[in-house]
């Protein structure tokens, strides 16, 4: 069955105003996705009634929030079909889930002469952290290249993993270019000889479903605010074997066992890694999205925006002058792309006063703009709330912005 799109874009209330009196066109979920309605209520009751400290209270609201919060954590658990809810660790988001694997992974596993591969196309939260474990330790970063249509080098793969590979770092979908990766068959060259694989799923959960048992990755980690939850609010998924292993990266409440002056115990999984005061009206709000996404269903989202993306390569590929940067056969529904002579910034402003939103500039992918030699680009970034209409309204802005910059 298809999308009743107008009904979708009912529930998510901010999609319905006029910027500059224009109505407002927003192509920029790649950078974050707005909420449904059903969200936004959660988060209200949870402040409004609920709120309390979780974990610690013998009283009546710590208890329904605590409640609450681990409901959450089994939401996420099922959405990514995971074996045991102790494999959910609540973090502050994409980048703090890598930050916090690269710390702990990295006191534990890496040591100097060894090598982290990740790939040509990462966001710089999927690089940065990495570099900074490999500073520490006096370890490398090697780097799967990809074509110029934004497709992995995986042949390049083979050579890099070498027995001083402690992980795979690889993103499942890119952010700038839209190419999904075939992290099957990544994971299963890495586990041939023994590496485990943390794949960042920040722009993949939100396009189609992830089962991480079937795709049998070591960690994967996504952001809240991306798939229509709250900010400051993320995911780590680890295998519980690997997490057990690995150390905590922050001290401080809830993670403990036992305090002394002299030693402290830790506290078991999932709690090790969830050290202070979390975020748990994120997580529950984040689990009010992912229920509301299935209600929808994700089979009936991914054949929309397969829809979607088809007709929006088609129009862009028809403008002069335009070229389209990653063009990879499987991709989720983000487009970066140039128009001939005009800055992306430029053409940015413009489509802003038209009521568009979409993003310039790098996307914290620094090292795609220098494979292709460019600063930056414009990208537009769609989820199932957007429509043909929508694609049209930019393809026509488009063109007028070539008309009044060439
Ligand atoms: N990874 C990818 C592929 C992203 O696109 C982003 C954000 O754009 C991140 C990681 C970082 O996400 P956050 O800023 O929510 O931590």
């Amino acid at each position: 069955m298809g999308l009743n799109i107008k009904q979708i874009r009912s529930d998510f209330p901010i999609l319905h105003q006029q910027v500059y009196n224009k109505p407002l066109i927003y192509l920029d979920n790649g950078a974050t996705t707005q909420k449904p309605q059903v969200v936004i209520d959660t988060v209200r009751e949870l402040q409004e009634t609920r709120n309390s400290s979780i974990h610690r209270g013998v009283h009546y609201l710590s208890d329904q929030m605590t409640d609450r919060y681990e409901a959450a954590r089994e939401t996420v658990r099922a959405f990514l079909n995971a074996a045991s809810t102790n494999e959910i660790i609540f973090t502050s988001g994409a980048t703090g889930s890598i930050n916090a694997v690269a710390f702990s992974f990295g006191e534990k596993f890496v040591t100097a002469g060894d090598e982290i591969v990740i790939s040509e196309m990462e966001h710089h939260s999927n690089i940065v952290p990495w570099q900074m474990l490999c500073d520490r330790k006096g370890a490398s970063i090697k780097v799967i290249p990809f074509y110029d249509n934004g497709e992995l080098i995986l042949e390049k793969l083979d050579d890099l993993l070498t027995d001083r590979t402690r992980i795979v770092a690889l993103t499942h979908a890119s952010n700038s270019m839209g190419t999904i990766n075939p992290v099957k068959e990544v994971i299963k060259k890495a586990h041939a000889k023994g590496i485990p694989v943390l794949l960042d799923g920040a722009q993949m959960v939100q396009h189609g479903e992830v089962d991480v048992r079937e795709l049998d990755c070591d960690f994967y980690i996504f952001s809240s605010h991306k798939i229509f939850g709250p900010t400051g609010s993320g995911v780590l998924y680890g295998k519980e074997s690997i997490l057990e292993e690995l150390p905590p990266y922050q001290g401080g409440g809830d993670m403990v066992d036992q305090v002394t002056f002299e030693r402290t115990s830790y506290n078991t999984l999932p709690f090790k890694f969830e050290a202070g005061t979390t975020n748990y009206t994120g997580a529950i709000g984040l689990a009010a999205a992912l229920d509301y996404l299935q209600s929808i269903g994700f089979e009936a989202i991914g054949r929309y925006e397969q829809e979607l993306t088809g007709y929006t390569l088609e129009k862009l590929g028809g403008i002069d002058g335009l070229k389209i940067y990653g063009t990879a056969a499987n991709r989720i529904s983000v487009f970066s792309f140039l128009m001939q002579n005009i800055h992306p910034y430029d053409a940015g402003m413009i489509l802003d006063k038209m009521g568009i939103a979409v993003r310039t500039g790098t996307h914290c992918t620094q090292p795609v703009m220098d494979h292709f030699g460019i600063d930056g680009t414009i990208r537009a970034s769609l989820v199932f709330y957007n429509t043909m209409e929508e694609v049209d309204a930019l393809i026509e802005g488009i063109q007028r912005t070539i008309q009044m910059l060439s």
